[in-house]
This record gives structure tokens, sequence and C-alpha cells, in this order.
């Protein structure tokens, strides 16, 4: 069965998909597993959990399970460090055959004593992968001696890559996070803020760090880019928690606002809309009138500062089109507003783990005719790219082929991404290289070469002429 057999055979992805009308007030079906076989471009929890938890830079990184799945590495989630650099190193138990059939403990514990010996770390992450959720290893159980014998702190991560999707490992490496601030008493609470769901890609936290300091609000804990083992610990002194990432960490938002009373705000500091906004937002749930003040100073400022190159990048980039596929729907969100502010049409928007209410706010975005589709695979947004004849799609490293593929421009917002796209100084750097790419000279020579070649075709193999 192709791909395309079961796109149109599966009610369920009929539903995860829509097309943005006024005369079709239909909700789009999220925040569900992926249809089994058909491949979606989801990751598993295990991935989830290591986006959340592995920019903590003084973190020891233990992947319970075959040796597989510790390639995922630093190296495919660029997140930067202003101390530490032990994150970027990633620990297996390398699982064999003999260590399924007579169970993994003992291996793991001798994996926590190298470490201890060897290293002297204050933290260790100790990660389940599908193996262990398979064999049934207690790595609560090897946590816990081992954190009563050496005295520091070792936190299991129930993250097995089959319990579930990517959002789920999101919430696995959460509960971890709260694990570990429940096992320090409650501070006194503060003037300043958690910033929750920033992972510090390409230096993107110290920009709203200096932002923040610029009007006088102190971050006191980064979760969890650039963040540390004691940063974390003195999480519960905020008055504010704001979460930019909203698909990964608005549940712990959630539960510090339950257990701790610190209450939350969303906000998104991509794109200049955006990150106005969010700052305007800040200030007033802080309720200090001279940050208030600060704030409309700053923004003028940096309005100003911006504006001329801004306004060269709108004439260049006017008229053309953006597909977007990203991770989470704040992204998605932000990105069209961008788009907006740009002068171009977004004409295909997906998530793999954005949420009803965002897609709602997707709707309301978007001009009629664009389609809007939750967890989608290559072959649907293929179909979807070339029917609303995008310039530009705007994705993660999965991505990228398809859009060379079919000749188009491509925009990298992944993890691995070099330049920050985060405030002012990002919503040039975005404007800059959709430019770049956009406006190559590459993408005309690709269509006129492809029209002239129509004889080089590809030969297909036929089983009957052999
Ligand atoms: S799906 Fe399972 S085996 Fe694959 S990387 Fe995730 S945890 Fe490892």
């Amino acid at each position: 069965m192709t791909n395309h057999e079961n796109f149109k055979t599966l009610d369920e992805r009929k539903e995860s998909i829509i097309c943005n009308s006024k005369f079709e007030n239909r909700n789009i079906k999220c925040d569900t597993n992926s249809v089994s076989g058909a491949v979606s471009q989801r990751a598993c929890v295990y991935c989830g959990a290591r986006v959340v938890l592995n920019p903590i830079t003084d973190a020891y990184h233990i992947v319970h399970g075959p040796i597989g799945c510790a390639s995922y590495t630093w190296d495919i989630r660029g997140s930067l460090s202003s101390g530490e650099e032990v994150y970027r190193n990633s620990f297996s138990t390398d699982l064999r055959e003999q260590d399924i059939i007579f169970g993994g403990e003992k291996k793991l514990s001798n994996a926590i004593d190298e470490i201890v010996n060897r290293y002297n770390p204050k933290l260790i992450f100790v990660y389940a992968t599908c193996v262990v959720g398979v064999i049934g290893d207690d790595i609560e159980a090897v946590c816990k001696r081992a954190q009563e014998k050496y005295g520091i702190e070792i936190i299991p991560v129930q993250s097995s890559g089959f319990a579930g999707n990517k959002k789920s490992g999101y919430k696995a490496g959460c509960n971890a996070i709260l694990n570990l601030i429940s096992r320090y008493p409650k501070h006194k609470k503060e003037f300043g803020i958690n910033y929750l769901g920033d992972f510090n890609l390409a230096g993107e936290i110290w920009i709203i760090k200096n932002y923040l300091k610029k009007i006088g609000v102190p971050i006191i804990t980064k979760l969890t880019g650039d963040s540390s083992f004691e940063e974390i610990t003195k999480a519960t002194k905020a008055s504010l928690n704001i979460v930019q990432c909203a698909g990964s960490m608005v549940y712990l938002a959630k539960q510090l606002e339950k257990k701790y009373g610190i209450p939350y705000i969303k906000v998104s500091f991509v794109g200049i809309e955006d990150t106005i906004n969010s700052l305007r937002n800040i200030a007033k749930q802080l309720g200090n009138k001279e940050v208030i003040d600060n704030v409309e100073k700053f923004i003028s400022v940096q309005k100003k500062k911006f504006e001329k190159e801004l306004s060269y990048y709108k004439k260049r980039l006017y008229g053309k089109s953006a597909a977007i596929y990203v991770g989470g729907g704040f992204k998605a969100i932000s990105l069209i507003k961008q788009f907006k502010e740009l002068g171009m049409k977004t004409v295909m928007v997906g998530t793999q783990t954005g949420s009803q209410d965002e897609y709602d706010l997707i709707k309301s975005l978007t001009d009629e005719g664009t389609v809007i589709l939750d967890d989608a695979n290559p072959t649907e947004l293929e179909m979807f790219i070339k029917e609303k004849g995008a310039d530009v799609l705007v994705g993660g490293v999965k991505e990228r082929p398809l859009a060379y593929k079919l000749g188009i421009a491509f925009f990298d917002h992944n993890h691995e991404r070099k330049h920050p796209l985060s405030g002012f100084e990002g919503a040039i750097n975005f404007a800059k290289e959709l430019d770049i790419t956009v406006n190559s000279p590459v993408w005309e020579y690709v269509k006129k070469e492809g029209e002239k070649d129509v004889k080089k075709k590809f030969y297909k193999f036929e089983y009957e002429s052999v």
C-alpha cells in the first residue's frame, strides 16, 4: 500500500487536514497518535524528552537502551552555553541481546558508577528507551539506589519511544524537571521571571535576556536553554513564568502554578509584532510602572534601529508565498504573522504537535483557501506545496530534501539553525535569509533546465523486462 492509498483510505488523515474556508467551520483533528503506516514526520517520546532536558549545560545524560537511541546528541540540537559544556556528551548503556534476555539494570548501575567516579557530576538524567519499556528494567529503583549511594541528583525519565508521541516526551522531560525542583525547599518570592521553552538555539536566549535586562526584569531560571542544575533549583523564587514554546513547556508552567503559585503567560519572540506584544504583556503582568515605561522606550528605539533594513527586505519579498511545516503551533502562528509583516502570503501551514486552540488561531490568521494540516507525511506536504505553488518551505531537517526535490527555496527553522531568529535582530536575520534563498537565481535555472531536459527521464525498474 502506498502513502497515497493510505491517505485516501484513512478517515483520520482527512480529519487532520482542512482548507480554510468561510463556508466550513470544521475543527481540525489534532493531539492524536500518528497513524500507523501513514509515515509521520514526528519524532519519538524519548526524543521529545531530550529536546526539553538536553540544553541543561551541566547535566549528564545516560541513554538506557541500544546505542542507536544515543545518536540523538547535542550536534542535532545546537543550544549554546555560557558555562559548562558537559551536555554536549551523550552516554549510553549500549544494551545488547544478552541484556534483553537477562535484563539491563546491572549495566545501568555500572554506567552510573562509572560516570560518578570519572566526572563527579551534580545531576544525571537516565532515559528509558523502547527496549527498556519492553523488558521492564526498573530505572526508578536503580536511580534511587544510586542517589542514596552518592548523594547527588539522579533523575529517571520515563521516555520509552513507543509510549505515545513526541509531545508525551515533552511531558516526561517536564516531569523530570518538576521532580528535581520538588527535592528542594520552596523559596521566598522575588521580583523576577522564569523563562520557559527557549533552548538557546544560536544564542536566542541571550538576545531576550538582554531585552529583559534593559526593561528592568531579571531572569531567575531559564528552562532549559543555557541553564544549570543550581539555577533550576531556584525556580520557585519567580513571580511570573513566561512560556515561549508552549507545545513543550505549557504543562510545566501549569504544574508550577498549581504547586508553587507562580502564574504564567504565553509569549513569542519570533517576529517583531509578537516580540513587541510579548514585552508589553510581561510588563503588564508584573504591574510595575517603571517596567511598563521602559518597555515603550525600548520598543521605539528598536523600531527605529531596524526600520530601514526591514523595509529593504520587504520590497524584495513582497507577493511571495510560503508553506510552513514546523513542530509546534506557537511557532507556526508567529511565522504566519512574520510573513504578513513582510508582505508574503501563507498558503499551507502544518505542525507536528499543535493544539486545537492554536489551530483555531491559525485559521483566523490565514486567508481563505490556505491548507492547514496536523502531523503530515512527506507525500501530503509535496501534494499541497505543488497545488498551492509555494515559493518557499519553512521547516526542519526532515523537510529540507523535499523542498529541494520540488525545486523551491527552503528556510531552516529547526533546532540546528545557526542564526538566531528571536527578537528584532532575529526578525532581520529571518528576512535576510529568506531573501537569499527565495530570490536566488538557482530556482529559475532549475525550472528552465527541467523544461528543456524532458528527455532526461529516470528509468524505472520493470519486473516484466528482466
Ligand atoms: S523509537 Fe525507541 S528505539 Fe527509536 S530512538 Fe526512540 S526510544 Fe530509541
